[in-house]
């Protein structure tokens, strides 16, 4: 039960897929205490003087939700953020370019033809918003940190940088399917985009955790860096990013949206 929070204290969730998104967060918590609960540890305490929750989501769409649900039902989050790493989909999105979700959709469902293709059955919408407010914020956090980072991306000692690299805002697709082939990913935002819904990034939590946040009304927004381009390389490009680059972005941009809350 979650009465005893109330909700002007009631903490913001940051959930993060790896635990290399999550070490850099973990590291400026004040006063962590560590909460385990179904199969999960949940960090409370304070970053920039906010309750927050730190948490990760699983991978994938069913372990998301589950770990979304844990925090609204038994930590009783206000809101939900996810910083995240995700596939670059849409054209002139590249790794090390941040992508700010607008809204989400399940590129994996499919209960066609008794539904349209997407669909979510019994909700009657293959979308699902993220919270108007909330993403600006992290829209504006994203900017600031990649400003942040001398000569757009750099940092001294950083293995990787990304000079030029952008911030984007649009629609992100998720399924329960790692998309690490030129050929698959052409295919995939292709069907997304003739059925009208043109795709920035895939990964593979944000549309099950929008969906419990939607269940419950509770605002979600997600950023995503992009760790590869979904392609035949994205195998390589991807654990590299995560181990050199990922905490240090999801740290900044964290940073700066607790900041402007
Ligand atoms: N065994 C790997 C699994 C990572 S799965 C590991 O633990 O290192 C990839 C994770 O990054 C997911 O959380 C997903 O949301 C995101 N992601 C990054 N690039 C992706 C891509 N090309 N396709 C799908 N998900 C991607």
């Amino acid at each position: 039960m979650s009465f005893h929070l109330q909700p002007a204290t009631a903490p913001t969730a940051i959930l993060s897929a790896l635990a290399q998104e999550q070490h850099g967060l973990i590291d400026l918590l004040q006063q962590p205490r560590k909460l385990s609960h179904a199969g999960r540890d949940f960090w409370l305490g304070e970053l920039h003087g906010q309750p927050v929750v730190l948490a990760l989501s699983k991978i994938g769409k069913v372990a998301a939700a589950t770990t979304a649900t844990a925090l609204i039902e038994r930590l009783g989050v206000q809101r939900i953020v996810f910083t995240g790493v995700a596939g670059g989909l849409g054209e002139g999105v590249s790794v090390g370019d941040v992508v700010v979700a607008t809204d989400f959709v399940q590129h994996d469902l499919d209960a066609s033809p008794l539904f349209p293709r997407y669909e979510v059955p019994l909700y009657g919408r293959t979308r699902f918003q993220a919270d108007a407010a909330l993403t600006a914020l992290l829209f504006k956090a994203a900017c600031a940190a990649l400003a942040s980072e001398p000569s757009g991306g750099q940092e001294a000692g950083a293995v990787q940088s990304f000079p030029g690299a952008r911030v984007h805002q649009g629609l992100i697709a998720s399924g329960d399917r790692f998309v690490s082939g030129a050929e698959e990913s052409r295919v995939l935002r292709d069907a997304l985009m003739a059925a009208g819904h043109p795709v920035l990034a895939v990964e593979m939590e944000g549309a099950a955790v929008a969906q419990v946040c939607q269940d419950y009304g509770l605002p979600f927004a997600a950023v995503r860096t992009i760790s590869d381009r979904a392609d035949d390389s994205a195998h390589i490009d991807f654990p590299r990013f995560v181990d050199e680059v990922a905490s240090r972005y999801a740290r900044l941009m964290v940073e700066q949206f607790l900041k402007t809350l």
